[in-house]
């Protein structure tokens, strides 16, 4: 297979009220390749001229199109066929991502693509069930609960996983019965550009999906201040997500956050630790460690603390870096986003060594010509972090473990919940009540026993505690509640 086959030759296009588009200025970006950073394609950058004439069309769409007035079981159809014409074109979209964000093809193609196509299937059931209550109430009256859509949803998306979080974010938008304005993340713009088409061809009304391309200071924020868009939801950084706080204020907009971790991986020591092992190094380095809830600090017990940084070691010297296209050849572990994102992880790892950190493994660049082409960091353990470290603090959104020793629950905890974030956190343990007990008090929105990332991501979603996020994800994310209350009795005034 030839991945470059799948790439188009002329810049892939914005989608704005149902046309395929290049942007007013027709200033294009190039597209890049973070395995040897080289570009191999082109995209139009939006500017926020494209982005008021797709939050027209998304307002329109959902004001006066036939999308306000479609049924749940219509939309749920077109969910479904987008749904089908997305599994067939899987290889496509799986190569793209690849290409884009230097993934592992294998998982993009088995594991993303997968999810990417569930996710239509599930919100086209999901857009069925969207049911209210009735509350109870004083004889001769009715109070009733509706769910509606927001209205107008703006969509802004990081570069971490943008081809399935955008189908799973994109189909619950639209399931609830919502317009969209999709901004995907300037270094991974292409899988949501694509993702266009398929709305398209399934035959979604003008307007209902729009992608617009663009930097997030721009189009980013201009999405946010459009007092034509009823809500806005956006996955990245803390930082990002604390500007969006600030400038929704002037219209009291309707905000959902998915922001960073530092999510707590607590091992105790009845574990089997050959197995336990697996899943903490699985934990911090799936998709190199860019992946919001990773198991980012491990919190071990000193009973097992060297028998298991021993094995982990093993563990992480066994991948094989290359670019995730060369599965043939074993490759197994690949690259970081961009030049920049890998300099900032590389200055954490300079910053772990600094404040004294034991190093176990990693920590030094690749010496191999074709992986110091690419954005490569090596799996890397420190051992003996403290909680006034940087590197134990502060999210770092790559293959980095730190690791810190504990001895009794109390002080695992206490270490666990010792950062601002609250995203996620794990818990091993062979004693059931201990591991729940731990569950129940791990300051996150998704916690894992004996096992590392969620199953069933979409049926159960989890929710930022602290600074990870705001909103509880899922579909009720992008509706809004009515409360009707009704007097079944002519002429009854309260006698006051
Ligand atoms: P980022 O914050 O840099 O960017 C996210 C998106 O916000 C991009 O599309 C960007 O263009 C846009 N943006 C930037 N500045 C903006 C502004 N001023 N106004 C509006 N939009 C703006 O994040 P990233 O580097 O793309 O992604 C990595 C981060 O995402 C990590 O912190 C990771 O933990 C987080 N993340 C969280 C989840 C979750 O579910 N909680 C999932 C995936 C990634």
């Amino acid at each position: 297979m030839d991945p470059l086959s799948y790439v188009k030759q002329e810049p892939y296009k914005l989608y704005i009220d149902g046309e395929f588009v290049a942007s007013d200025s027709k200033e294009t970006f190039d597209v890049v390749n973070p395995v040897n950073n080289q570009p191999f394609a082109k995209a139009y950058k939006g500017r926020t001229t494209d982005l008021e004439k797709a939050i027209s069309a998304a307002r329109r769409a959902f004001d006066e199109g036939p999308w306000g007035r479609m049924s749940a079981k219509e939309r749920s159809k077109l969910l479904l066929k987008a749904g089908k014409l997305l599994a067939a074109r899987a290889e496509e979209f799986a190569v793209i991502e690849t290409l884009e964000c230097g993934k592992l093809y294998m998982s993009a193609l088995y594991y993303e693509a997968q999810m990417a196509v569930d996710a239509f299937e599930y919100f086209a059931g999901k857009a069925r069930c969207l049911e209210g209550k009735v509350v109870p109430c004083d004889a001769g009256h009715l109070n009733y609960v509706l769910w509606q859509p927001c209205g107008v949803v703006g969509e802004i998306l990081p570069w971490n996983g943008p081809f399935m979080m955008g189908c799973q974010k994109v189909s619950a938008i639209l399931a609830a019965g919502n317009t969209v304005v999709i901004k995907p993340s300037s270094w991974a713009s292409l899988s949501m550009m694509l993702l266009a088409e398929v709305f398209h061809d399934a035959g979604f009304p003008a307007g209902v999906v729009n992608v617009v391309t663009g930097s997030g200071a721009e189009i980013g924020d201009a999405l946010v201040k459009s007092p034509l868009v009823d809500m806005v939801s956006m996955t990245g950084g803390t930082e990002t997500g604390k500007n969006i706080i600030g400038v929704s204020k002037d219209t009291v907009k309707d905000i959902a956050l998915e922001l960073g971790g530092k999510s707590p991986n607590i091992v105790f020591d009845d574990v089997d630790v050959d197995d336990v092992v697996k899943w903490a190094k699985f934990g911090f380095t799936l998709n190199s460690g860019q992946v919001c809830v990773s198991g980012t600090r491990l919190i071990l017990h000193k009973n097992i603390y060297e028998e298991f940084l021993a094995k982990l070691k093993t563990e992480c010297e066994s991948f094989i870096p290359g670019d995730g296209f060369d599965y043939m050849k074993g490759v197994n572990f690949s690259t970081l986003i961009s030049k920049s994102h890998a300099e900032s992880v590389w200055k954490y790892i300079e910053s772990g060594k600094k404040a004294g950190a034991r190093l176990i493994t990693g920590g030094e660049r690749y010496t191999d010509p074709d992986l110091q082409k690419g954005n490569f960091v090596p799996p890397t353990v420190f051992a003996d972090v403290t909680p006034d470290m940087a590197i134990f603090q502060e999210e770092i959104f790559g293959p980095v473990l730190c690791v810190t020793p504990f001895e009794t629950e109390e002080e695992a905890l206490a270490i666990a919940n010792g950062t601002e974030y609250g995203l996620a956190g794990g818990v091993f343990s062979n004693n059931i009540k201990r591991a729940l007990r731990v569950a129940e008090r791990i300051k996150g929105g998704q916690i894992y026993v004996n096992t590392y990332f969620s199953k069933a991501m979409i049926e159960s979603p989890g929710t930022g505690w602290k600074q990870s996020g705001i909103g509880v994800a899922g579909i009720h994310k992008y509706m809004i509640s009515k409360t009707v209350f009704v007097d079944l009795i002519d002429g009854s005034l309260p006698p006051v």
